[in-house]
């Protein structure tokens, strides 16, 4: 028994000693800090005495020791909060530019399709106005380059910011290309029209197409007949319309007085240049009331009739020719 509470002893001895060795061993590895109490004295204002906190010195270290870590955890949230904010405000901003984007894309959309039907309505009446100017239609083939193809490259990575899948920013660009050769093609073919109308007018306006004098009649008519001076068959390069002297005398077409002056065959006459190859004389007459080089408008009066020249009775000899072939006047009013 003895024995036993001995063994005891040494061994709760072996023990402590062991455990003073640990402890002796920490403290070379982390010197013990001595910590202090701290005392805090607040004076306030208007208050007389001081008021005193005590705050132990562990507490004090433990204090830091959490402030340290819960700085940086406190503050990476705090940014990621403000950060996700921010973001969000953002975005609500771009949705909203996003959707005004897709309404400007539509209406872009919108309008080129009717810009379309107008430039089809244009081209139906340019066909239309062909056929009645008498000039051949525009070829299919040409037509055809206001439809498809571009002229410019397009990005067409900014299309996810369009609405649907069927709206692309190379479509539009396409469709407003081809709208504008379609233009452009119109005027041309306008133009043309216009130019050809505007010849035609001119060719109207210079070809005879009028009676020069109002209430005759008929008596020798253009072609081969008997000459009345010599009785041998002869060519009549014109119509002799009986008329009293002195009566009004118009030019049949618009044109220019080449001549008015005397002549022994005609007397008195006028010719006038019509332009296109077309010319008219007047013969015989009493009076001339033009100048040569004046220019004279269709229905104008240009002297009176008369009997002058080689000529037996009071009438108007009147002549067309086109190109210098004399042609019968009876086709020209
Ligand atoms: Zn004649």
């Amino acid at each position: 028994m003895r024995w036993l509470f001995k063994a005891k002893i040494i061994t709760s001895m072996r023990i402590m000693s062991s455990m003073r060795e640990s402890i002796t061993k920490r403290q070379r590895l982390f010197p013990q800090i001595k910590l202090k109490n701290l005392k805090f004295l607040i004076l306030r204002e208007g208050h007389s005495g001081l008021r005193q906190f005590d705050l132990s010195g562990k507490a004090a270290f433990w204090g830091l020791i959490a402030l340290l870590i819960l700085t940086p955890i406190v503050f990476y949230f705090g940014s990621q909060l403000l950060l996700e904010t921010a973001y969000a405000h953002r975005v609500a901003k771009l949705r909203k530019d996003n959707a005004t984007l897709h309404r400007l894309v539509e209406r872009f959309e919108d309008r080129i399709t009717v810009l379309q039907r107008e430039v089809e309505a244009l081209s139906e009446t340019d066909q239309d106005l062909r056929v009645h100017a008498q000039m051949p239609d525009i070829n299919p083939g040409i037509r055809q380059v206001g439809i498809g193809g571009t002229m410019v490259e397009v990005r067409t990575d900014m299309d996810y910011l369009l609405p649907s899948s069927d709206v692309s920013l190379a479509s539009i660009t396409e469709r407003l290309d081809a709208l504008y050769r379609s233009v452009k093609l119109e005027q041309l073919s306008y133009e043309g029209i216009r130019d050809s109308l505007k010849n035609d007018l001119a060719r109207l306006r210079s070809t005879p197409s009028l009676l020069p004098v109002q209430n005759g009649k008929l008596t020798s008519g253009f072609g081969l007949r008997r000459d009345p001076y010599t009785q041998k068959y002869d060519f009549h390069r014109g119509q002799d319309i009986k008329v009293r002297t002195g009566t009004p005398v118009f030019a049949t077409a618009n044109g220019k007085v080449v001549a008015a002056r005397w002549d022994s065959n005609m007397g008195l006459y006028v010719k006038i240049d019509h332009g296109n190859g077309f010319r008219t004389l007047y013969g015989h007459l009493r009076r001339i009331g033009v100048l040569e080089g004046q220019l004279i408008e269709r229905g104008d009066r240009i002297g009176e009739s008369g009997n002058t020249g080689r000529s037996t009775n009071p009438h108007l000899h009147y002549e067309v020719r086109l190109y210098r072939q004399s042609q019968n006047p009876i086709n020209f009013y």
